[in-house]
């Protein structure tokens, strides 16, 4: 509500001052489907310089593409200058963006769904390019003829089966012909930094399966999984019958491990290099590798990853593997035979401390470290839990 009160004074500001000033896009479809979203962007026939010069507080994000972010009430809105694109040459961005009216504006967006207008004062709605009538069809249509659009921005092909997974609209047919026929020219008009983001969106949709299908049977999968090992449509199919229910905040990432076969880590570094993941992920990945193929875990190595369980990534880790149940049961046996070992390191009380080497003639040092760690080492290994035990062994 904070952003629709703040969203609508920066309009009723804006509209003062004798401009044209609208909510946009995806918040408009979201309100007529009677879902209030809290990201709200603004479309104006004011230039960037005036909503600079009408507002306090602004930071100029977009100027390229015309969009400034305006603070009102502290929440941040996107406020976009009408604009008409023209001149796509590499299938990702205009060459040109030049100021225009609303209607032009629409026609520039991707869907018909989302290309429509409100305003907040009058609410009325703006619609020039048919939304509505697909909104009530239920239907993801390109705004003009999808061929072109697609050929514009090949993203769109990404972004139509996201949206038709999300609402559980189908694709319409001369948008989904153009879809096949433009799939494999995804690449390399279209960054895949951008088609990583998309993902991002996705996982944080329930309806992430759906799109997943959808993306393949529209041969996008291919396409983005080129020269890897991309499982079948059936077998995803299949895999997709039983949801993974991967926590919250797990990275896209693991879920596109799930749409490949088997692979070992060296691969699954060079997967996460090809969708220029950040380093955070990388490492996320190595150790979720790590913990599958636990069974060749040192008992050592398991000790010090039971150590802090609690930690989130640790969390994460065990509530993607639990899915597979024999990585459950190992696991389980596994906490229960180490379960002193762990306690121990918990609450930093070791079977053997420097001062139980002191007494018996060692010298502080790092000599004494050394032996701390191989006692501790040796505990562990051989499952010992007595200290005397462990000083015969170990002197
Ligand atoms: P979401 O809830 O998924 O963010 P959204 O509709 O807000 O949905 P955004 O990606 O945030 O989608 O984009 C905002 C609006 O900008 C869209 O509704 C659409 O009108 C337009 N848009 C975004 N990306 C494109 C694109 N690649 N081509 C054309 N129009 C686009
Ligand atoms: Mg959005």
């Amino acid at each position: 509500m904070k952003c629709y009160i703040a969203a609508k004074k920066i309009v009723q500001i804006l509209q003062e001052a004798g401009f044209i000033a609208y909510f946009a896009g995806g918040w408009v479809r979201d309100h007529l489907l009677g879902k209030d979203a809290d990201d709200i962007d603004i479309a104006t026939n004011a230039t960037p310089q005036q909503v600079m010069e009408l507002f306090p507080k602004t930071i100029p994000v977009g100027i390229h593409f015309s969009i400034i972010i305006v603070v009102q009430d502290e929440v941040h809105c996107e406020v976009a200058t009408f604009r008409e694109e023209s001149g796509y040459h590499d299938g990702r961005r205009p060459a040109k963006v030049s100021h225009t009216t609303a209607e032009e504006d629409a026609k520039r967006r991707d869907f018909t769904i989302n290309g429509m207008f409100f305003d907040p004062i009058t609410e009325e709605v703006y619609d020039f390019v048919g939304g509505k009538k697909d909104l009530q069809r239920k239907v993801i249509c390109a705004i003009g003829d999808p061929h072109l659009r697609f050929k514009e921005d090949r993203l769109r092909m990404i972004r139509a089966c996201r949206y038709s997974a999300r609402f559980s609209f189908p694709i319409e047919e001369e948008t989904a012909i153009a879809i096949l026929a433009h799939a494999t020219e995804l690449f390399p008009a279209v960054a895949i930094e951008r088609v990583y983001d998309e993902f991002k969106k996705m996982t944080r949709d329930p309806h992430l399966f759906e799109a997943l299908l959808l993306l393949h049977k529209y041969t996008l999968l291919t396409q983005i999984f080129k020269g890897m090992p991309l499982i079948s449509y059936e077998e995803l199919e299949e895999k997709l019958k039983k949801p993974l229910l991967f926590p919250e905040k797990t990275y896209p990432i693991v879920y596109l491990f799930e749409l490949l076969h088997e692979v070992s880590l060296e691969k699954k570094i060079e997967i996460c290099k090809h969708f220029k993941v950040s380093n955070k992920e990388i490492e996320f990945a190595k150790e979720l590798h790590k913990w599958k193929s636990s069974p060749s875990l040192d008992d050592i190595e398991l000790v010090e990853l039971y150590t802090f369980p609690e930690s989130e990534k640790c969390q994460q880790i065990i509530s993607i593997h639990q899915q597979d149940s024999s990585f459950d049961r190992f696991h389980k046996a596994k906490r229960e035979a180490l379960k002193d070992h762990v306690a121990r390191r918990k609450a930093n009380t070791p079977l053997i401390t420097a001062s139980d080497l002191i007494e018996r003639g060692y010298a502080p040092g790092k000599e004494l470290g050394k032996l701390l760690k191989q006692a501790e080492n040796l505990a562990i290994k051989l499952n010992l839990s007595s200290k005397e035990e462990v000083l015969t062994k170990l002197l």
